[in-house]
């Protein structure tokens, strides 16, 4: 209680709940750790905004959602679910008692499909509104239009944490901005002199020098994903067993990152005991979205994860890039939040200063626009179209014609441009558009059961034990533990047989844990199943187990993949021992070595036809997830797709002219204001 009413932000209660009282619209800003996430609702809540409806705070990670909603549960003295629930993508922990929920921003979207003026609501907080993740985008330019016009008024408060505050007021007609000065300590910056060799190896020197040399307080180390984590972890072990004992204080190693266990992240969150310091090596989670407290000492490797794609080329890529200055101003300040603390970033400052970014590019000028158009063609308001859509801050005008050329390959919208009764069932599907469209068509082929598990094995992300990555280790891996191989049909066939394997073992984890399958991934393909099929029969389609599976219903689910996955095709080239994808933006492709021996038949003969799921770049391209098709039903595609020129799509040729003239030199899309 005491730390609570400690936190800066509620000694700003009365000015932000007459703020809100007089606006429709107020951006909050305060360094991180001030409060915003876990007091704002509760703020607002005393102040009577949940007596005619809940107060909605979107989060752009599932992570933040669950710890946070925990968090305020507790805070609030009820249990989780209740006055205080949150609801995440194939989770919902809310009831008809919650007041407050805490959700994914792409759940608030979903939402919307059903309800675009949010009626539930009587506040909604965009909260980590700087991290500009694509979803929140959007809901910034859905919201705009509801916050001016709804009777009850709706309240939205955009919550961020450095610099773009006024960014953001001025999108909202300047709306007031308040800001809650946060009690920071300096921080004291240490740069590398050179880049170093492996910046893996130096955050675990350097985190074991810090201990070894400096005062009690926690140290915060930045790594970019859970194998890096693991590894750092292990090495620090190792390292610190060889410390002499006696000679420093006792030390705590801890990950954090969003794939832990509820119970493992929640040991984060706790003090560490006395004459005891904490190592914290996390993702970019530490970064804005959780704050732990304690801790006095950052390491900055300056990297992070990042996933873009990139529209011109259809690729993908998941690689590690440098952060933005933005970012590593934020990761510094988590050393000062208890007193005055120290960074140690291993870059030079030289190229802090020349090679850094000033901010992080946006999502929305990063990522696949596809379901995000389909959703705004569902949404069909006026003056709601894609060109004219106030986006703060527009994406590529290559991303919006590659969104709409794949909504058109896969019937999702017709030639006019407008959305097709298909295209609305797959909007409403909480998947990525393919996917959605794949079901459906399953449905129509009577193979809808087993594209379900499909789907949701594909929605789990790694099904296999780490540690056996190449094509060759998981191979033999999987000799050895006689998994089914998919008949020579791919990972699709594959990823359906394990998991019926599996319920035939009446869902044994033991099962998996034998068989080298992650428990979590495979428990939460199965809920995903479940969650799934739910949807579906709400909307009358049968989830019908008794299907056959022999081959002929692998093979009418791979034709249903072939309908979802009409824009990802690729073509075996022999004399240049790989793939040419088809389509608007043909390139020469390998198969991903872990699918590679799932598909080479006895002659080391590969399928002429395929599939795929993901087109990585790498340092050679590479296809993941893949599937045989058949020839048959790939010419009619090839010959839709031959005749669909996005430019001239009539949809967007009714704004050809002011699509012109919307775009400017950069050429992305020049704002146009709803009145212009
Ligand atoms: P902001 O959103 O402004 O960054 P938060 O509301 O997230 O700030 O955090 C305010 C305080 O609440 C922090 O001191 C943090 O340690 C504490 N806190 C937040 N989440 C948790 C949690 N899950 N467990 C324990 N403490 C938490
Ligand atoms: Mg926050």
């Amino acid at each position: 209680m005491e730390a609570r009413q400690l936190l800066p932000i509620n000694r700003y209660e009365e000015q932000i709940v007459e703020a809100v009282g007089k606006n429709r619209v107020v951006v909050v800003i305060g360094e991180t750790g001030s409060g915003k996430t876990t007091q704002l609702a509760q703020i607002l809540h005393r102040a009577g905004y949940t007596k005619d409806g809940i107060i909605g705070v979107t989060q752009p990670r599932r992570v933040a959602a669950v710890s946070v909603a925990r968090r305020v549960a507790w805070e609030m003295g009820g249990p989780l679910g209740e006055e205080v629930g949150y609801s995440i993508r194939f989770e919902d922990r809310t009831s008809r008692a919650t007041r407050i929920k805490y959700l994914t921003d792409g759940c608030l979207l979903r939402e919307c499909l059903f309800d675009y003026e949010f009626k539930q609501y009587s506040v909604i907080i965009l909260d980590e509104a700087h991290e500009r993740s694509l979803n929140t985008d959007i809901l910034l330019g859905l919201l705009k239009r509801v916050a001016q016009n709804r009777n009850p008024e709706l309240k939205v408060i955009i919550t961020s944490a450095t610099l773009d505050g006024q960014k953001f007021s001025d999108y909202f007609y300047r709306c007031p901005v308040i800001n809650v000065p946060g009690k920071l300590y300096p921080v004291q910056l240490l740069y590398s002199t050179e880049v170093p060799y492996s910046y893996l190896e130096s955050a675990v020197e350097t985190a074991i020098d810090v201990h070894v040399r400096e005062p009690e307080g926690d140290i915060l180390v930045f790594l970019t994903g859970q194998d890096e984590i693991e590894k750092a972890l292990r090495m620090l072990e190792e390292k610190v067993l060889m410390l002499e004992e006696g000679s420093c204080l006792d030390v705590i190693v801890l990950p954090l990152h969003a794939s832990l266990a509820p119970e493992v992240q929640a040991r984060v969150f706790q003090a560490a005991p006395p004459n005891c310091r904490r190592i914290i090596v996390a993702t970019n989670v530490a970064e804005t979205s959780l704050t732990v407290d304690g801790v006095v000492y950052v390491i900055d490797p300056g990297f992070v994860k990042q996933r873009n794609y990139n529209p011109t080329t259809g690729m993908d890529s998941l690689s590690v890039v440098r952060i933005s200055r933005v970012q590593a101003t934020q990761r510094a300040g988590r050393a000062g939040r208890t007193r005055p603390g120290k960074c140690y970033r291993l870059y030079p400052i030289s190229a802090y200063e020349e090679e850094f970014l000033p901010a992080t590019v946006p999502e929305i000028q990063r990522s696949s626009l596809t379901g995000a158009v389909l959703h705004l063609k569902f949404l069909d308001l006026p003056n709601l179209d894609i060109l004219h859509f106030d986006f703060i801050d527009p994406p590529l005008r290559e991303s919006l014609e590659d969104a709409l050329y794949q909504l058109l390959a896969i019937d999702a919208i017709g030639q006019d441009g407008k959305i097709t009764g298909l295209g609305k069932h797959i909007a409403e599907l909480p998947l990525e558009p393919a996917l959605g469209r794949t079901l459906l068509a399953a449905e129509d082929l009577g193979c809808l059961s087993q594209a379900l598990t499909v789907v949701a094995m594909l929605s789990s992300e790694t099904i296999f034990m780490q540690g056996s990555r190449k094509g060759d280790d998981r191979k033999r891996s999987r000799e050895d533990q006689q998994l089914p191989d998919g008949n020579k049909y791919g990972d699709h066939v594959q990823y359906l047989q394990i998991f019926e394997l599996w319920k035939k073992n009446n869902f044994d984890i033991k099962w998996c844990r034998s068989n080298g399958l992650q428990i979590r991934s495979m428990l939460f393909a199965k809920d995903v199943r479940r969650q799934l099929a739910l949807i579906l029969t709400r909307k009358n389609f049968e989830d019908d187990d008794r299907a056959t599976k022999k081959i002929s219903t692998a093979r009418s689910l791979r034709k249903a993949l072939c309908q979802g996955f009409a824009c990802r095709l690729a073509q075996r080239m022999p004399k240049h021992n790989g793939y040419h994808t088809v389509g608007n933006k043909s390139q020469l492709v390998q198969l991903h070595p872990a699918t590679s021996p799932l598909l080479v038949d006895e002659d080391g003969l590969y399928p002429e036809w395929v599939l795929y799921h993901e087109l990585m770049a790498s340092t050679r391209p590479f296809l993941r997830h893949v599937c045989v098709v058949e020839k048959d039903w790939v010419v009619p595609i090839l010959e839709k797709l031959q005749n669909i020129n996005v430019r001239s799509l009539s949809g967007l040729s009714a704004h050809e002219l002011q699509k012109d003239q919307a775009l400017g030199e950069d050429n992305k899309v020049v704002l146009l204001k709803p009145s212009d």
